[in-house]
């Protein structure tokens, strides 16, 4: 089997001394694949920058191993690596051209020249920036600056791109822009990428994997409709979409699902995390988009009035207030000319679709 492009296991990292450190990863261990697209998801001072200074070389582990492709790299200083970063603020050198800035590291590298010329067109022409070649980069907008950055970290082409939250200095506009770009960028090079934000829409739509990071720990990892279908935990599922928590009783567990009562008393169907093991109550996650609203009589597994109705264009989102105590919503789509269906104060059930309950670990 081929080896994984990177393989964290057992990482700790530690700042400052016993007992006043700071654990900044916690027994860290996740293997991001060759050719993957791999984001690190998580809140301010989870620990995703310093995961990637380890994968770069910028620092090292407290405790535990880096592997690259199978080789131990946990204390290679970070020319010896096959990884280069795109950082934040691009750190690109302002009185250089395009043209320059891209070749810097190539000739730094000692690579002949036609050699460098050949990269540097080749990038130019992989980013776009061809007519801009002999432009300084002080005289760049920020999502050229970007594509100078991207330009020159993937020319000596790199097995891995570590990308530490590179769109969070453009407006929304280009952000979008280069997301498409990023994501075709990585296709195009085949080079697995690593891209840390704090923006859950940005990982949703661009990666082939996310890990969720909270508090130095990764919480999971899966792809995108995993992780917005199935999150294991409260973290996972607070921070990734709009969710319903509701409290039900598990009454029995076989082959990864279980049988529950809801507050209502109704009794469904749900999917189980892995490595489940609770037992009588717990959490379950329903997506607001995977329930709907009835006429009250139905005799439905949740019920409620509506507090609250809020047109949103595609949708409209429901706000309800549920008869047993705690809030519901639910998001339906619109159909052009329609009108709303239901309006605040009216009682109403919530019918939740097939498979859409989703039971958490804590
Ligand atoms: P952000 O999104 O804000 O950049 P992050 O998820 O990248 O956050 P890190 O920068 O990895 O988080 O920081 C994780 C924790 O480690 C934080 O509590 C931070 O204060 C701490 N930390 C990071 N670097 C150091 C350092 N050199 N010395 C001491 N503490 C540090």
């Amino acid at each position: 089997m081929a080896h994984a492009a990177i393989e964290v296991r057992g990482v700790t990292k530690a700042f400052g001394v016993q007992p006043d450190w700071v654990v900044a990863l916690d027994d860290v261990s996740v293997e991001i694949r060759q050719n993957e697209f791999f984001t690190l998801l998580g809140p301010s001072g989870c620990g995703k920058t310093t995961l990637l200074r380890l994968i770069a070389g910028f620092d090292h582990p407290t405790q535990g191993t880096i592997l690259l492709a199978g080789q131990d790299i946990s204390f290679l200083p970070p020319y010896r690596r096959p990884v280069n970063t795109v950082f934040q603020n691009y750190a690109l050198f302002p009185h250089m051209t395009v043209a320059g800035n891209i070749a810097f590291g190539l000739e730094m590298l000692g690579k002949p020249k036609a050699e460098v010329a050949r990269t540097v067109d080749a990038m130019l022409k992989l980013v776009r920036m061809e007519a801009l070649k002999d432009r300084q980069t002080s005289q760049l907008s920020g999502g050229q600056q970007q594509r100078v950055a991207l330009a020159r970290a993937l020319a000596p082409h790199p097995q891995v791109l570590l990308l530490d939250e590179p769109l969070s200095a453009l407006d929304l506009k280009l952000r979008k822009e280069m997301q498409l770009e990023l994501k075709r960028l990585q296709h195009e090079t085949g080079i697995t990428f690593i891209f840390v934000t704090h923006d859950q829409e940005e990982a949703l739509t661009m990666s082939d994997r996310i890990a969720v990071m909270n508090e130095g720990r990764i919480l999971q990892v899966g792809t995108p409709r995993d992780i917005y279908e199935h999150p294991a935990e409260r973290f996972v599922a607070n921070f990734i979409g709009d969710t319903n928590l509701i409290e039900v009783d598990v009454l029995a567990i076989s082959g990864g699902r279980a049988r529950l009562r809801l507050p209502s008393g109704a009794e469904a169907e749900a999917d189980l995390p892995d490595g489940y093991a609770g037992n009588g109550r717990a959490t379950a996650v329903v997506r607001p988009e995977h329930a709907r609203l009835v006429a009250a009589e139905g005799g439905s597994p949740l019920a409620g009035d509506i507090e609250n109705v809020v047109y949103f264009g595609t949708d409209t989102h429901y706000h309800v207030r549920l008869e047993r105590g705690g809030a519901f919503t639910v998001r339906m789509q619109n159909a052009r000319g329609g009108a709303e269906a239901f309006s605040t104060g009216e009682r109403v059930g919530i019918e939740i679709a097939p498979g859409a309950i989703q039971v958490l670990r804590d």
